[in-house]
């Protein structure tokens, strides 16, 4: 919540809401249209044409997506199982609804999934829902492993009530440690365990966590919001083969959909629970403007998904190797033998004063990165890490052979230590030869 003077938010937030108030509190109706507008295009110009856009939780959505966020259909509602609506009139769109959950279940090989959710938190929050009641243990990955919000005590999890333990991690693999996992799920018995996070450089050791489940009556849940696209494109694991009971997902980031959310499952029990939170649960209208904009992402991904995935993580090995000859200090989990396995790549921030300060130096550049933990020593004040992701340079066409150029624009600005400004025309030149989004279907 924002309003006048809240003093629960951050100096700078405050600052820059009383500033940002003062000039449009005197702006007319019409003038205030014009400046709606204007921020509109200034921050699409900004992101989509003019930055190299490294940042991991995000995408170029396929313009025909949306244009069908647009549509009226969007604020009809469709309460109810297709085929049995509350709301009459919508013959149409009820067909829509059937034509998303199919296409879905083709796409993940599951049988069933639930897309009437808003976001992947609202996703994760489902699934606790759907397996946990409050007051309930379940355990997460920690920050260092890159656990989001959503899992713990500040998020739905804590919202909801439940005590959250920490998924024992082996840093040297960044994959969960099963024989700390056992010893620890026995003493704590969760109901369930949270699998995955914000950054996963490599596949998780899913069998052994679900055996490790299955011994105590827990479910597994895979937190696939960063790997949906990829998962979609089968080039990293399958969860829901491998033995999650439940995977949920973020539409926006790898996918490459509009912002939503969905919930996956093999399991009927769990299925009939997750129906009946989505309706009459949370939601009542949901918007069917997303669910047409999600059928043409999904559209995407079984056509091209397989060649989109294949080639996030092709960039992203050989950025990373880009980074690493420029001298940039890019993680590398001690007990393997490559920087990454997925889209995502780390960088140890401590050489750049901190992940969150690196990330707002280098975007003074145009070149968009953010902040997270890794397991590695702290810095004082700030992440100590960054996270970069390349599925979004990867839509726009960006390929291995482009890797060194990106590295040394950054490097430029990471290792150099040159005005940020004096390399952001240089950034937006390079990014001029990027105007096309590939992997989507025309
Ligand atoms: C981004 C993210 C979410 C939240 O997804 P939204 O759709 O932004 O709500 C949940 N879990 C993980 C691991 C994420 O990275």
């Amino acid at each position: 919540m924002t309003g006048t003077g809240p003093d629960w938010i951050p100096t700078a937030a405050a600052r820059f809401i009383a500033a940002q108030e003062a000039r449009l509190a005197s702006l007319s109706l019409d003038e205030l249209d014009r400046e709606l507008h204007l921020l509109v295009a200034a921050q699409e110009r900004q992101v989509d044409r003019e930055s190299i856009n490294l940042y991991a939780g995000t995408n170029i959505p396929n313009p025909r997506a949306g244009a069908l966020l647009a549509s009226s259909i969007g604020s009809r509602p469709n309460l109810g199982h297709p085929g049995a609506k509350y709301n009459k009139g919508m013959q149409h769109a009820e067909q829509l609804e059937v034509m998303l959950s199919m296409l879905l279940r083709r796409l993940f090989n599951a049988r069933f999934v639930e897309h009437r959710v808003g976001s992947g938190s609202l996703a994760n929050l489902y699934a606790f829902m759907a397996t946990c009641r409050p007051g309930d243990a379940i355990m997460a990955f920690s920050d260092a492993a890159a656990g989001h919000p959503t899992h713990h005590e500040v998020g739905a999890a804590g919202l909801y009530g439940l005590k959250v333990h920490e998924v024992p991690f082996d840093a040297a693999r960044m994959d969960v440690d099963a024989d700390a996992l056992r010893e620890a799920a026995r003493r704590i018995r969760p109901r369930l365990i949270i699998v995955a996070g914000s950054m996963c450089l490599f596949p998780y050791n899913l069998r052994a966590v679900r055996g490790i489940a299955d011994e105590i009556g827990a479910h597994v849940l895979y937190d696939a919001a960063h790997m949906g696209g990829l998962i979609a494109g089968g080039a990293f694991q399958q969860p829901l083969a491998e033995g999650a009971h439940l995977m949920t997902g973020s539409t926006y980031k790898s996918f490459g959909g509009p912002p939503s959310g969905i919930v996956l499952t093999n399991e009927a029990e769990l299925a009939a629970r997750l129906d009946r939170i989505a309706f009459p649960g949370l939601t009542a209208n949901f918007d069917l403007g997303r669910t047409s904009a999600m059928i043409v992402a999904v559209l995407d991904l079984l056509a091209h998904g397989r060649a989109y995935a294949a080639a996030c993580i092709a960039n992203a090995q050989e950025l990373a190797a880009a980074m690493d000859r420029a001298g940039i200090a890019v993680f590398r989990p001690a007990a393997r033998d490559a920087f990454t396995n997925s889209q995502h790549v780390a960088l140890d921030a401590a050489p750049y004063g901190g992940g969150n300060r690196a990330s707002a130096r280098i975007e003074s550049a145009n070149i968009l990165f953010t902040s997270i933990g890794l397991p590695l020593p702290s810095v004082d004040g700030d992440a100590n890490g960054i996270r970069i992701g390349t599925q979004e340079i990867t839509r726009w066409g960006m390929q291995p052979t482009d890797m060194a150029e990106i590295a040394a624009l950054a490097a430029r600005v990471l290792v150099q230590d040159e005005d940020p400004a004096r390399v952001r025309p240089d950034v937006i030149a390079f990014r001029r030869r990027f105007q096309q989004i590939h992997f989507v279907r025309g």
